[in-house]
């Protein structure tokens, strides 16, 4: 072989081996379109529920149907997928310009566009000044990167919590799932402009407190600058926050700023009716999302999903939201989520909530707004409705007429944590049930259990109900239980503190209230066992206080009496 052969092999063997270089790999493709997007759509053959239920646990399953696994995946979650060596196949997606951005507060409010997050702002800062007596806006916390996460609060009485059954609307905690978060926005505006026009809106707002979160995850949907481009499913960590609740069996959870201050939000207002908004799919999704077996209240929660569909489908086009059982589904008959808000509200929090999924696609073209909006929103009010149904009750002990905080329970009916408590403040529960005659038993620290038989539910109504406790021990008045705490320096003038009683350990909610029985402070803290808890009491005029520890896991409630000096 002569030198000049060998060097024009040598030439030829690595032109060759750069051409293989350059040909990528779908692990490498995966990596290249999550450092792009944030995050890239994988499908993978459906074999059986074992492994979906893996994937499941390890990566954000959206949807399986026709057997098709689909997939998000981020970079939180790509390195474990890739080593499972899945045989699967990359969604290429349109980099897509779907979501029109509105030019002006003016334009997006009339709901065919989607707003920047400015006018997002705008909008909502908006609100309270045009409508003061009839709503509020709160913050439920801030995202990852800093921005707000705004909740409005719509009611005849917003300044004033506790008054009526509260409802929750939140929508978008999937970033890159955005027609929920304008139909929130669209519900928000319609609810104020026609209390005074619509009967059927005047009862809802004079009857319920209405929370509206329009946007749960507004890193996620506004990843990329003010306007909506390349949203993405996750929050800003990769996290998808419908899997980042405290599961109710394994609740060890890398808790994500947004998730722990929603639920910090939840736990404060204690919703008795509540729906998550997504897009991606068309379906009322009911609990449970984690378990196989049925809530208790299935008939109920099915007869509510049939309301919601049944009244879509009278005023969508044919075929819209049909998907499993002609537009509803229980969670998991659909596919697992572990770590869901659904399942976390309905399980820990004793509120009753369900997923709605508004539309195929996942970003819905804007043109799409305003027909989601006139297929949709009979539904929105209806659903809200049925927090006025059901039993409204009462309990009371019968001697000073204070509040019990007590446990309403059917035997033989209710089970996974499936009963409600009467809230400790007011003494008020609400219990949905399909219609029928039910046994209620009612019991309490201190009092003695109560039976309530043959209740009567009815289709459509309100069921009144007042139940009177009686104390076991009638010379213990129940709020000055101040034995179990050990409140110093008592009276207080600038810290006080309490130590709880022993083996008393994890979050709590503290309640203060005044001497006319106003509520001072309500917010959760986390105890330590021995270690006493710190309440600053400079800002209190001088007077006398009743303060409250509950955990409404363990039912645990202890509560003192302090002074307050100058
Ligand atoms: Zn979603």
């Amino acid at each position: 072989m002569t030198r000049r052969l060998i060097i024009l092999i040598l030439i030829f063997l690595s032109a060759a081996l750069q051409c293989i270089s350059q040909i990528i790999t779908p692990d490498d493709r995966l990596r290249q379109i999550i450092n792009r997007d944030g995050q890239a759509e994988v499908t993978l053959p459906f074999t059986d529920k074992k492994s979906a239920e893996i994937l499941t646990i390890n990566v954000s399953v959206l949807s399986i149907k026709d057997n098709v696994i689909y997939i998000s995946l981020s970079q939180l979650t790509i390195n474990w997928f890739i080593n499972q060596k899945y045989n699967y196949r990359i969604l290429e997606k349109k980099v897509n310009a779907r979501a029109l951005s509105a030019v002006s507060v003016n334009q997006a409010s009339d709901w065919g566009t989607y707003p920047s997050y400015t006018q997002y702002d705008s909008i909502m800062q908006s609100f309270p000044k045009l409508y003061p007596s009839l709503c509020r806006l709160d913050t439920i916390g801030t995202s990852v990167k800093g921005k707000l996460v705004l909740a409005l609060k719509i009611s005849v009485r917003p300044d004033v919590d506790g008054g009526n059954p509260a409802v929750f609307y939140s929508s978008t905690i999937h970033g890159d799932e955005p027609a929920g978060y304008v139909m929130m926005l669209h519900l928000a505006d319609y609810l104020l402009k026609n209390y005074s026009l619509s009967d059927r809106v005047k009862n809802l707002v004079d009857n319920l407190d209405i929370w509206i979160n329009p946007l749960a995850n507004p890193d996620g949907t506004y990843n990329n600058g003010d306007t909506i481009n390349l949203p993405t499913r996750f929050n800003a960590n990769g996290y998808d926050l419908n899997r980042n609740f405290p599961d109710p069996v394994t609740p060890n959870t890398v808790l994500q700023k947004e998730t722990i201050d929603m639920v910090i939000f939840l736990r404060k207002h204690r919703f008795v009716l509540s729906a998550n908004f997504h897009t991606g799919e068309e379906v009322f999704n009911y609990p449970w999302d984690r378990w196989p077996r049925l809530h208790a209240d299935n008939d109920w929660f099915v007869s509510i999903g049939r309301k919601y569909a049944d009244t879509v489908h009278l005023n969508a086009v044919s075929g819209y939201m049909t998907f499993l059982n002609n537009g509803i589904t229980d969670g998991y008959q659909w596919y697992p989520v572990y770590g869901g808000r659904q399942d976390f509200v309905t399980y820990t929090l004793q509120g009753r909530e369900v997923t709605i999924e508004l539309d195929n696609e996942s970003v819905s073209p804007a043109s799409q707004l305003p027909l989601l909006w006139q297929y949709n929103w009979h539904s929105f009010l209806g659903y809200f409705e049925n927090a006025l149904f059901g039993i409204h009750g009462l309990v009371h002990d019968v001697k000073t007429q204070a509040p019990v905080p007590a446990k309403v329970f059917i035997n033989g009916y209710d089970k996974d944590s499936s009963q409600v408590y009467s809230d400790t403040l007011t003494g008020r529960f609400e219990r949905f049930l399909s219609p029928g005659s039910w046994n209620l038993t009612f019991s309490a620290l201190g009092y003695f259990p109560v039976n309530v038989n043959n209740v009567i539910v009815e289709e459509g109504q309100k069921t009144d109900l007042i139940v009177d406790m009686s104390p076991i021990a009638s010379s213990i008045e129940p709020i000055n239980s101040t034995t179990h705490l050990l409140i110093y320096p008592n009276p207080a003038k600038d810290i006080l503190n309490i130590l709880l009683p022993d083996k008393t350990q994890g979050w709590m909610n503290l309640r203060i209230i005044n001497q006319s029985g106003i509520l001072i402070a309500d917010y959760d803290i986390e105890v330590v066992q021995g270690v006493s808890v710190s309440v600053d009491v400079k800002r209190l005029s001088p007077g006398t206080y009743t303060i409250i520890f509950a955990n409404a896991n363990t039912r645990a409630r202890f509560s003192g009496r302090f002074v307050v000096v100058n």
